[in-house]
């Protein structure tokens, strides 16, 4: 029996590394592109590579890149993939301010290059497309909670850029009768999300804290409110759309809202710091209430000692108005109700379990960091990132 093969593009990303180890699991042969970099940027798919030259290797990269359509038409000519995954982008809204141009080039014109490629190649009505929207082309919401149908309005030029590649994937898909289908997801994170999201840099933040290798952790507007889900449930559902029998567009959401502050409290109750808040707006800082040397977390990685440390009213937690957007995406929340009902789509893990996941790793890496500092090793790589 011949194996189906997916192509994955951003194979090194945080979903690339979910979706590869959940095709893998279905048999699937998976080919992925990963840039060049002067290191290495495989940390979260290393598990998954075998040396090409054993046998039964299902696993296999391509060095390319979304702004170079040559080796895009010459990686899908070699692979003849069954599925295309386009999960490749500059990600960061905050970056998109920074790198604007940038951000069109990879998340817009990527898109049409992959669509192009495989009309270049004549496989078009062969080869399954899925594209990875955003809900941040909701922006300046119109309607909540957001579905399929809800006006676009982006707020930043990541969001411009997704809105581009959107309607290129629905354009190709009605103009030349491709498989071509977004998956428009709302905020999905987990042990290996970027360590400059939101929520990994509170995960880690409440860890290290914790942990005595750092003191303070500085955000922006804490009371956006988002919809979070888990990468590992979204992943599935970007795999149920190319298994349909038509190729639509869905929402794919947890249809629950949090703020910035109450995904702080629950990572910080996780590493033992209960926090109060003092202050509003650019003065609001989160100061310790009380701490809790019996939560299960601070228990398994021996923090009882360092968290003695921190008083009742320490500051942990300040905002700085520097990560304030220019243009602000204030309130997001998903309606899913259509994958739920043909895709029998549903979220399994819950907001408090992924906390826990991602307090749980992040602790890990600073009870190493601990050692390292404590007794004059160089810190391992994942540990110098953003300090
Ligand atoms: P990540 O930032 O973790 O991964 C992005 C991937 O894209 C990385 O593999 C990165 O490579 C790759 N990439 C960046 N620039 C290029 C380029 N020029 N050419 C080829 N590849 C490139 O993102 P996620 O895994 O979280 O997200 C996956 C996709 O889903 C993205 O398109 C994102 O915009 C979208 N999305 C994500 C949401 C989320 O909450 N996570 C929500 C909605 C949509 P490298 O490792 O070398 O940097």
């Amino acid at each position: 029996m011949t194996l189906k093969k997916a192509l994955i593009t951003g194979i090194t990303g945080q979903d690339g590394a979910y979706l590869a180890e959940f095709l893998l699991e279905k048999g699937y042969e998976v080919h992925g592109i990963k840039r060049r970099a002067s290191l290495f940027n495989t940390a979260r798919i290393d598990h998954l590579y075998h040396d090409p030259h054993e046998e039964d290797v299902r696993f296999f990269m391509h060095y390319g890149d979304l702004t170079d359509s040559s080796n895009l038409v010459r990686i899908i000519q070699h692979v003849q993939p069954d599925e295309i995954y386009n999960l490749g982008a500059q990600s960061h809204v905050q970056v998109s301010f920074e790198s604007p141009e940038y951000t069109g080039d990879v998340d817009g014109l990527g898109t049409l290059r992959l669509l192009e490629a495989m009309r270049i190649l004549g496989v078009e009505k062969d080869v399954r497309f899925y594209q990875a929207s955003t809900s941040e082309l909701y922006g300046k919401v119109q309607e909540v909670p957001q579905t399929e149908k809800t006006p676009f309005y982006p707020r930043s030029p990541y969001g411009c850029a997704k809105l581009y590649a959107y309607w290129c994937t629905v354009n190709y898909r009605e103009a030349y009768g491709m498989f071509a289908c977004n998956g428009i997801l709302f905020n999905h994170e987990s042990p290996i999300r970027g360590e400059t999201f939101v929520t990994r840099k509170i995960t880690r933040a409440a860890a290290r804290i914790a942990g005595g290798v750092q003191d303070r952790l500085y955000l922006g507007n804490l009371g956006a409110l988002r919809d979070w889900g888990h990468a590992r449930d979204y992943v599935r559902a970007q795999w149920l759309m190319l298994q349909q029998s038509e190729p639509e567009d869905f929402v794919i959401a947890t249809g629950k809202q949090h703020s910035v502050r109450e995904f702080c409290e629950k990572a910080f109750a996780n590493a033992g710091i209960h926090l109060a808040w003092k202050g509003t707006g650019v003065e609001e800082h989160g100061i310790v209430d009380s701490v809790n040397k019996e939560a299960p977390l601070v228990g398994k990685y021996g923090m009882k000692q360092a968290l003695s440390r921190l008083a009742p009213g320490t500051t942990v937690i300040c905002v700085d108005a520097a990560y304030f957007r220019p243009a602000d995406v204030v309130s997001l929340v998903g309606d899913a109700t259509k994958a739920r009902e043909k895709l029998g789509w549903e979220p399994l893990i819950t907001l408090d379990e992924m906390v826990f996941e991602m307090v749980d790793s992040d602790f890990q890496d600073a009870r190493r960091e601990a050692v390292c500092k404590a007794n004059g090793f160089p810190l391992p790589a994942s540990c110098e990132a953003h300090m």
